[in-house]
């Protein structure tokens, strides 16, 4: 036999074994490089799916933190009905399935160099770069409020973590017949129905541990996600519209804009009157994660825009950006948006690496708000790209009807929480 039949019988042997053993294909991307800057909801799915999708593929995730803290659920943690440690989550899974996880910080993405920079000195070539670095806080967008504020005194818990902690703690410390006050954010920002579920689970705590206590929401906006199912179980739950009402909403056609606030009064100035309050929680205007904006991923909105149908930025070729920090023209800012956004990225990207045209993609979300014991609701949505791809157009979906019996109600906190375990499974697995 010449040399040149045996390496040949070699190869073969080796690709039908490889068939056997259920390689579906022969990676054509083998050796090309992907970097995932953050490793949040959006960036963790991303690395992971590209990964599973051609292990062929060296897929680096880099991320500051070793523990990730989901803000889903975390509105729980404010009521006492979960631990902060039930919604923490590291990288051995992600490691697992040959992720080279680091734990630094992006300092700069070039979209021309094609490398990705991080404080710790590192640098990483890339041939394409997904980048979910989530959102930062407009700290200058309210008078008398700053990051060291946030920080202890008034804090936004609107990443989750230490600050979900010390929310907490105020809570715990507050006297019967005290007042928390939510400023809430104007549009858009993470997570939609999120302020009016925090008040809620907030109101559940109160309710039976500081009865005589009030929630004030300070809000610059006159609607907001699910307005009439959280009204509806806050009068069912909590006197909404009496005068004994625990949660109290000032719109913005009411005054609820905040104009400044004396965090050595604890006082918020608001359009229509100055509120004291004895918690005070700020959640402000947002805008993209630095890092995004500090690599010129980011438009006047303070937003990234991207290619909707595989989130390449439209900016910068080459770097894809989804999760909060994207402009994804249709979707939420949620998690589950953002999770289904890195699977649609992950097959975009293999996709141009192998030199192939990505396919037309559907998603996902699905939202739960959890406002009481035994009282969920959800709003649902498929999606899929709008045909000239200026939109993500929602195909199919539906909420929690206004007349949900109290059976239909509990079971929605049921889905919620298996969805929560199932997601975090599916992210970090
Ligand atoms: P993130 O998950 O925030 O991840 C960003 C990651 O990037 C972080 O880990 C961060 O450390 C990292 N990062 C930032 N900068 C850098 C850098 N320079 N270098 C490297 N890494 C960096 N969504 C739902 O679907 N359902 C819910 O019920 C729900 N409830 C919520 C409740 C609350 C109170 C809040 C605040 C949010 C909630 N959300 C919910 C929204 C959801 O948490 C976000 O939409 C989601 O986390 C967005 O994912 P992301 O990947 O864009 O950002």
């Amino acid at each position: 036999m010449s040399i040149k039949r045996r390496d040949f019988l070699k190869a073969t042997g080796a690709a039908t074994a490889a068939g056997m053993v259920g390689f579906p294909y022969l990676s054509f991307a083998a050796g090309k490089k992907v970097v995932v800057v953050g490793g949040g909801t959006g960036g963790a799915t991303a690395a992971k799916y590209i990964k599973m999708a051609d292990s062929g593929i060296d897929v680096t995730l880099i991320e500051p933190n070793e523990t990730y803290h989901t803000c889903y659920m975390s509105n729980e943690v404010l009521s006492g009905h979960r631990t902060i440690e039930s919604i923490a989550h590291g990288y051995d899974g992600l490691k697992k399935h040959g992720i080279n996880v680091v734990h630094d910080m992006v300092t700069g993405i070039d979209g021309g160099a094609k490398k990705v920079m991080t404080k710790g000195g590192q640098s990483f070539d890339f041939d394409r770069c997904v980048v979910a670095p989530g959102i930062s806080m407009k700290y200058d967008a309210v008078e008398g409020w700053d990051a060291e504020l946030a920080e202890e005194k008034l804090p936004h818990a609107w990443k989750a973590g230490p600050q979900t902690v010390a929310l907490r703690s105020q809570l715990e410390a507050m006297s019967d017949g005290g007042t928390v006050i939510i400023v809430a954010p104007p549009n858009p920002f993470r997570c939609p129905p999120g302020p009016y579920e925090r008040a809620s689970q907030i109101a559940d705590y109160l309710k039976h541990h500081k009865p005589k206590s009030k929630i004030v929401i300070l809000d610059p906006k006159d609607k907001f996600s699910k307005q009439g199912l959280f009204t509806g179980a806050w009068k069912k739950l909590y006197g909404f519209g009496t005068d004994n009402s625990m949660i109290e909403w000032v719109s913005g056609a009411a005054g609820g804009k905040v104009e400044s606030i004396d965090a050595g009064a604890m006082t918020v100035n608001a359009e229509v009157e100055s509120f004291k309050g004895d918690v005070i929680n700020v959640i402000p205007p947002q805008k993209a994660g630095m890092v995004a904006l500090d690599s010129g991923l980011g438009d006047d909105s303070g937003w990234c825009p991207v290619d909707l149908g595989t989130f390449e930025s439209t900016l910068v070729p080459g770097v894809h950006v989804i999760g909060d920090a994207s402009i994804a023209k249709g979707m939420p800012k949620s998690g589950y948006a953002a999770n289904s956004q890195g699977k649609v990225v992950a097959a975009a990207v293999v996709a141009m690496l192998k030199g192939e045209e990505p396919g037309s993609p559907s998603y996902v979300n699905t939202c739960y708000s959890i406002a009481g014991k035994d009282y969920g609701f959800s709003v649902a949505a498929v999606y899929k790209l709008a045909e000239d791809r200026s939109t993500i157009v929602n195909m199919a979906g539906g909420l929690t009807p206004g007349d949900a019996s109290p059976e239909q109600l509990a079971r929605e906190v049921q889905y919620a929480y298996s969805w929560y375990d199932n997601i975090v499974s599916d992210i970090f697995g």
